[in-house]
């Protein structure tokens, strides 16, 4: 059996990904309430505004903008 650390909280798990079951779901709601904001907003000047706005913390938003091509340019 394979072992993957979790990139974010650094526990073992099984299944397949960087994420643990744990943090793949806080990271969908995270996400979703960012494709919320950024649907019915304009995006704000900086990134710790769109943190505030959105209440995820900027290291994940980073985080998303390395990650996801989608958000690679909000800023
Ligand atoms: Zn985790």
């Amino acid at each position: 059996m394979e072992f993957n650390k979790c990139s974010q909280c650094g526990s073992f798990f099984i299944s397949a990904g960087k994420l643990c079951p744990n943090c793949t779901t806080k990271d969908t709601t995270k996400i979703q309430k960012l494709d919320n904001y950024i649907e019915n907003y304009s995006i704000p000047d900086t990134i710790e505004e769109l943190s505030l706005n959105t209440g995820i913390p900027t290291k994940d938003l980073t985080r998303y903008m390395t990650e996801n091509q989608k958000y690679s340019n909000l800023f």
